[in-house]
């Protein structure tokens, strides 16, 4: 059985007309599974075929904005479709359950409106934060999901994830820089989605601020070569920065080319990738 991954949102933190923010949807098995929670990602998940309601869990790289502030519309989205309490587990690194707790304090005027309104929504969005360290994060139904510790230092702690389904293997790295972390999740993966910044453009942008985020993203280089040393199968290159021009997807690819040798996808959003091919 294949696993399937669909890049929800490809976009970086500038608000894109084209772009969503930071999400991925993983099936894998009779598993949904939603990594990052960025802008737009409730209306990318419907065009993908599938709502919050069906998600299995949600699972947080890290807890920058643009990986995380739709959140709160999945979490209100997966409630006030439920026909009874469901629970919805949210993974992510230490750190995750105040972000919880201060989005569900947002929320609590709205919550209380509608438990006014619906004599049948007589519970509260019922979230179950799971903070988590590198290691084993679930193993049900077929499907094993791995953490290790990514660098995207000063953000700490961050993780990447490994979904394993049926001999198959899927990364999300996230934003990372390369790591031994990085490398250990993706041995032998089928499909590897990195994050990806061109330097050669972004160092010419004259905003220091935007010349900082070199430091704590893959370029298509490093990608590309964590890609080759860790023998992966396809390389997906996503939350590209800076945002590409139209038309230029086989100028970021031949960045990855030279180095890596198996197939690399250049993201758009709602680009569909499966271990198998299809
Ligand atoms: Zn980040
Ligand atoms: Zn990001």
């Amino acid at each position: 059985m294949s696993i399937e991954v669909v890049l929800l949102g490809t976009g970086n933190p500038l608000p894109d007309p084209n772009r969503a923010g930071a999400a991925t949807l993983v099936r894998a098995g009779n598993r949904t599974l939603l990594f990052d929670a960025g802008r737009g990602v409730c209306m990318r998940m419907a065009a993908a075929g599938t709502l919050p309601l069906m998600l299995d869990a949600v699972l947080l790289t890290h807890l920058h904005s643009d990986h995380i502030c739709d959140l709160n519309d999945v979490v209100t989205t997966q409630w006030v479709m439920s026909p009874q309490p469901k629970p919805l587990p949210v993974y992510g690194p230490v750190g995750t359950q105040p972000i919880v707790d201060g989005m569900l304090a947002m929320l609590a005027p709205d919550v209380s409106y509608r438990r006014a309104h619906h004599a049948d929504l007589d519970w509260d969005p019922p979230v179950e934060v799971h903070e988590i360290a590198p290691g084993v994060v679930s193993d049900e139904g077929g499907v094993r999901i791995v953490a290790a510790a990514s660098d995207h230092r000063p953000v700490e702690p961050s993780l990447a994830f490994r979904i394993e389904h049926d001999g198959r293997a899927v990364v999300i790295a996230g934003d990372t820089v390369p790591c031994a972390g990085l490398d250990s999740l993706c041995a032998g993966a089928d499909v590897y989605v990195q994050t990806v910044l061109r330097d050669d453009l972004v160092s010419l942008v004259p905003a220091q601020r935007f010349k900082d985020t070199i430091d704590y993203h893959s370029t298509v280089l490093q990608a590309a070569q964590t890609a080759e040393r860790a023998g992966v199968r396809t390389l997906v290159l996503t939350h590209q920065i800076p945002t590409p021009a139209a038309g230029s997807a086989d100028e970021w690819i031949a960045l990855a080319r030279g180095t890596f040798h198996g197939t690399i996808v250049f993201a758009e959003d709602l680009t569909r990738v499966t271990t198998d091919g299809s």
